[in-house]
């Protein structure tokens, strides 16, 4: 082995409906060809534990030299850390989409060895964004894989309150100009599912780049991110073939006064509309929301469940439920009482809120709807914490 890596994680994830399902975290796939030639290009196997101990069992692939690593977790970036540690001679250097969205907040100095960065592969190297043919090579031995094919990096809306996207505005964005889809000629035989990487897809993308996207033998689905506004409700009548896209949507909290608190930019009966529309034209649909808010009112949950019952049943539907979480550089942070914080290592990741006794009946009362909602559909439901 070369003493210059780059390293890609790859994780099975606890997905209904994927078994065996794995996630490629292909970070040098635009700079493929141009890493190959400095180092070697390298995928390490990661599996999810809260077992920090576990971080100093796994051993690195080479003592000396400069390993760049695409992280995509906190507890990616952490385990970097612990081998910065123990591998003094090493230069790590990570970047990756946890980097660059601005969810890491350092409580104290990284390890002399250990840097991270915010921009792209290539503008770490001074060379031009997407110059290079965009290639993956799929670790051997996997039936099913989703990797990503990056437009931009960026989301165009950074508003909404909670999200640690509303600051970046530092952050270097890349755009890609020319869409070659290069992911239709990749050799491996397993399944498919392509992430269509933004943040939050736009109107313009929409409108320019999905209707082109290729059918090829081994795909099952696009995975795009997307807003339930009316720009993008608009630009999504004009796409075919919506049997082909699972588009994530984040609800958070569907009532109309709770999407004007935390500035979603979302209207009821568009929102609703949409949704119903992508289910009626085959559309898989994964509806992400949130409980643990400290300003909830009785109608706002009275909203909820009116626009939750509102929704066409269908059999590609899915609910993602989370609690809410305080990151340190989102708009919320001095709004919210910290309840349990969340630290590891040197990084001060957040905290989930301590609501008073009216809040938690409330949420508790919203959970308790969105988990029946769910069963009642007989459809699938991730609780993430
Ligand atoms: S649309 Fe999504 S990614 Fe963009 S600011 Fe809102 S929550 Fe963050």
């Amino acid at each position: 082995m070369k003493n210059i890596v780059f390293v890609q994680f790859y994780s099975k994830v606890d997905t209904p409906g994927r078994p065996n399902h794995i996630e490629l975290g292909n970070g040098f796939s635009d700079t493929h060809d141009f890493c190959k030639n400095i180092g070697d290009i390298v995928w390490l196997e990661y599996i999810f534990t809260d077992d920090l101990q576990a971080f100093d069992n796994i051993d690195f692939v080479i003592s000396e030299g400069t390993a760049y690593i695409s992280a995509s977790y906190t507890s990616h970036v952490y385990q970097v850390y612990r081998w910065s540690l123990r591998y003094p001679k090493v230069n790590f250097i990570v970047g990756g989409p946890i980097v660059s969205s601005n969810c890491l907040t350092l409580k104290y100095n990284l390890p002399h060895n250990m840097t991270l960065i915010k921009g792209s592969v290539e503008d770490y190297f001074s060379i031009p964004n997407f110059s290079f043919p965009w290639k993956i090579e799929i670790p051997t031995g996997l039936t099913s894989v989703t990797y990503s094919y990056t437009l931009e990096n960026k989301c165009y809306w950074r508003k909404c309150s909670f999200c640690t996207f509303c600051n970046v505005e530092d952050v270097k964005y890349r755009s890609r100009k020319e869409f070659n889809f290069e992911f239709k000629d990749v050799e491996y035989n397993g399944k498919t599912s392509i992430r269509i990487g933004s943040d939050s897809l736009t109107p313009f993308h929409i409108k320019s780049v999905v209707n082109k996207l290729p059918t090829f033998k081994q795909l099952k689905r696009y995975r795009i991110f997307i807003r339930c506004a009316s720009d993008e409700f608009d630009a999504i009548k004009q796409v075919s073939n919506l049997d082909r896209l699972s588009f994530t949507i984040g609800l958070e909290f569907p009532s109309q006064r709770m999407w004007n608190c935390i500035n979603k930019g979302y209207d009821y009966d568009v929102a609703i509309n949409m949704i119903n529309y992508l289910l009626d034209n085959g559309a898989n649909v994964n509806l992400g929301v949130i409980t643990g808010w400290n300003n909830l009112i009785a109608e706002d949950i009275e909203e909820m469940k009116k626009f939750m019952n509102s929704i066409n049943r269908s059999n590609n539907i899915c609910l993602v439920m989370h609690e809410l979480f305080i990151y340190p550089t989102s708009n919320l942070y001095d709004c919210y009482e910290k309840g349990e914080v969340v630290e590891v290592g040197p990084f001060m990741v957040g905290f989930y809120p301590k609501l008073k006794e009216e809040q938690l009946g409330l949420n508790k009362t919203a959970c308790t709807f969105f988990k029946k909602w769910i069963e009642r559909r007989n459809r699938d439901m991730i609780i993430k914490k």
